[in-house]
């Protein structure tokens, strides 16, 4: 039997204590969680707030894949999966919630199996769907932080466009041959927070900017960006530590050397700026184009 120190249920996660919160945890629960609560910033309060959080995932891919299975290890009571595509022999070079005998297989089920053999406690909810402007709203409405997986620009705006005007937290990290960037974006946390497109005003010419199955990507390097992004999505949900809103975190591989670099809020934003003109996703047009996870 580990040792839980006496009283470390009732030490405060620094998000703040929600009186009404649930905080009966089973002893199985107690054991499963044990690193975690005997964090200070975590504590039974922190892991109550983990399980009580709501997170969508938009990509069952090379990010998805360790987000996912970090966040339903880590307790994420409540966790989306978007994606509607097959497990592909290409995918797993890098998708590791997926395995050679799920070929074939819906990814949402691929991967929401894996993630439940390492924690049958977490609800993962399937949404084979691609995203578009006519179900995005309603889909996000269900979570409080949205995780962008994906490889493709028409659906980062779209993704980010819905997470402004429905004022949802958005982690996101993308990836490319041996590159890496993260941020957070939540503008409606108030001053100096902007959005994605304070960072990328407008989606690049079609072409411009090759996707990984075009370019190529270490597999290892979409694992580390999707851990990156449990964790900011983690320390979203715990209140703790420095938010990554208003910087972007670069990471070259090659190199092994990680930047941080400052984002502020673009005045002229269409989004989020004081005179945003962007009220509905009617710019969008019907579809989002192809949401293929990375
Ligand atoms: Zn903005």
């Amino acid at each position: 039997m580990w040792l839980l120190p006496q009283g470390a249920l009732l030490v405060r996660g620094a998000g703040g204590y929600d009186g009404g919160m649930n905080l009966d945890f089973s002893e199985d629960e107690i054991s499963r969680y044990s690193r975690h609560i005997l964090l200070r910033e975590v504590g039974g309060v922190g892991q109550a707030q983990l399980r009580e959080a709501r997170v969508l995932l938009v990509g069952a891919g090379g990010l998805g894949s360790p987000l996912l299975m970090y966040l339903a290890a880590a307790g994420v009571g409540t966790i989306g999966l978007v994606d509607d595509d097959v497990v592909d022999l290409s995918n797993l070079q890098r998708q590791i919630a997926h395995t050679t005998g799920s070929l074939g297989t819906p990814k949402v089920e691929s991967a929401i199996e894996r993630a439940h053999a390492i924690n049958p406690l977490v609800r993962i909810a399937p949404h084979r769907t691609r995203l578009g402007v006519e179900n995005i709203l309603e889909v996000f409405a269900e979570y409080d932080i949205v995780c962008d997986g994906t490889d493709n620009f028409p659906t980062r705006f779209l993704i980010s466009d819905a997470c402004v005007l429905a004022k949802k937290t958005l982690v996101s990290a993308a990836v490319l041959r041996f590159d890496g960037q993260l941020s957070t974006f939540k503008p409606h946390a108030g001053e100096g927070c902007p959005c994605y497109r304070c960072l990328y005003p407008a989606p690049p010419p079609d072409g411009l900017v090759p996707t990984c199955s075009e370019a190529g990507v270490l597999g290892a390097v979409t694992g580390v960006m999707g851990t990156l992004q449990a964790t900011e999505v983690l320390k979203e949900i715990l209140g703790i530590g420095e938010s990554m809103s208003g910087r972007v975190l670069v990471w070259d591989a090659l190199s092994a050397r990680f930047r941080t670099i400052k984002l502020r809020p673009d005045p002229a934003c269409i989004a989020c700026g004081p005179n945003a003109t962007l009220k509905d996703l009617s710019g969008h047009g019907d579809t989002a184009g192809p949401a293929c996870a990375i």
